[in-house]
């Protein structure tokens, strides 16, 4: 947890506001950001890549909120997007095309089309009847466009096997082993520069150690290519380092990370970029929740909440940890429950087994770490309207996407 979360005089605060006073206005569920702590992650990357060429690239897919993409495009952010819609998002918060890349395994004639008009920075390309795709859309709207090969280099991740992408076995990029080939039949190609390398390993990564190693057998491609006259001048490195879901966790090093990568680099004369996403957001946001209910089933103890894996899917999906803390801390001591939401599946939880807080009927708790991969995937499974989102800045905040209406949820059936 970043310090933009703290108990002052026993209430949970996110920046200079009581949380409690944003869930009486704004309702729960409800997400909350925190705009310094989006900030500061963003620059830590800046920050860390200065004296070699360098543009970060924020993820869209891990919160996509207009609020948040306009408050990273103002901070000179790029973005990394994976579809049409995301595209359509950053343009609509302000983001400059220019600084746009286009990651995705599968991307539609529409999508790479639109992308094209844009005049979107590069494309990274997962396989080789893409690349002649945008060569030929290219060359009929009269544009080249840069093209990076996402390259898959066989490294094990060691992360959740769900957000784990390097290995060969799993869908992403082109194996390493014979992307030189792909190289060479698509450096003729018009309409494109294929000046580019990319990889991306996975997802939640706490050790640097095997990004560190994908950097390195990258440049080892690099340098191959270049000497077959393939004229290299872009490393994209992929998503960013993991972070602390458990409080007490320790925090990846990003500075030190980006340290060992800026020496593999120097002298290469490469541009490099990044495309975090989860260590820019995760850590700013909180998913505030009300407490309907408890209940005493056997030996278990429930906390039955109004928020569900509706609003936050990752405990059921990923097996996912996250801290859940009360918004007035109280004496009533700590119990060992499930923290439940109310829709139909034994998979709808927050925590499990978990010693919190012993909060009661009307009482308010926070999901930390929620900013990245949270309301994104959020789902109205049930018919449940998805939550608003809120963003602070110091003593102010603000609703940054309203609660779906009842009407919503019929709108176009
Ligand atoms: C998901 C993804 C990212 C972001 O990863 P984080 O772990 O959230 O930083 C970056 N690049 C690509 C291609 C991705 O699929």
């Amino acid at each position: 947890m970043t310090n933009s979360f703290e108990y002052r005089g026993g209430a949970f605060f996110c920046e200079d506001v009581e949380l409690r006073t944003i869930a009486d206005q704004a309702g729960t569920p409800c997400y909350v950001y925190s705009s310094s702590a989006i900030l500061s992650r963003y620059r830590e990357y800046v920050n860390g890549l200065e004296g070699v060429p360098h543009r970060v690239c924020y993820a869209v897919k891990a919160n996509g909120n207009l609020g948040i993409l306009r408050l990273l495009a103002e901070a000179g952010a790029g973005f990394d997007i994976v579809s049409g819609g995301e595209l359509y998002r950053v343009l609509q918060a302000g983001g400059d095309p220019a600084r746009i890349v286009f990651s995705g395994v599968g991307k539609t004639r529409e999508e790479i089309e639109y992308a094209l008009a844009q005049g979107i920075h590069s494309f990274n390309c997962e396989s080789e009847a893409e690349i002649s795709l945008i060569s030929s859309l290219a060359v009929r709207l009269g544009k080249t466009a840069s093209v990076a090969v996402r390259v898959n280099p066989d490294v094990d991740a060691s992360t959740h096997p769900y957000i784990s992408t390097g290995l060969k076995e799993h869908k992403f990029g082109i194996d390493i082993a014979e992307v030189e080939g792909v190289y060479a039949r698509a450096a003729g190609l018009p309409g494109i520069s294929l000046d580019g390398v990319s990889c991306h390993i996975g997802s939640q990564l706490l050790d640097p150690a095997p990004l560190v190693e994908a950097a390195q057998k990258l440049l080892g491609l690099v340098a191959r290519l270049r000497a077959k006259g393939i004229r290299i001048t872009q490393l994209d490195l992929g998503g960013g380092i993991g972070v602390p879901y458990r409080c007490g966790d320790p925090r990846p090093d990003v500075g030190a990370f980006l340290q060992a990568v800026k020496k593999l680099v120097a002298g290469s004369e490469l541009f490099l970029m990044f495309e975090p996403g989860r260590s820019i957001v995760a850590e700013a946001g909180a998913l505030i929740a009300r407490v309907l209910y408890r209940k005493r089933s056997g030996d278990k103890e429930f906390i039955i909440v109004d928020a569900s894996m509706t609003e936050l899917i990752r405990p059921a999906l990923y097996e996912a940890h996250h801290e859940i803390l009360p918004l007035r801390q109280s004496s009533f001591g700590n119990v060992k429950a499930d923290v439940v939401g109310p829709v139909c599946e034994s998979g709808d939880f927050l925590a499990e087994d978990r010693e919190v807080a012993n909060v009661l009927p009307g009482d308010m708790i926070a999901a930390m770490t929620c900013g990245a991969y949270g309301f994104v995937m959020a789902s109205n499974y049930n018919s449940r309207p998805r939550p608003c989102e809120v963003l602070v800045e110091g003593a102010g905040w603000r609703i940054i996407r309203q609660r779906e209406s009842l009407q919503d949820l019929i709108r176009g059936e």
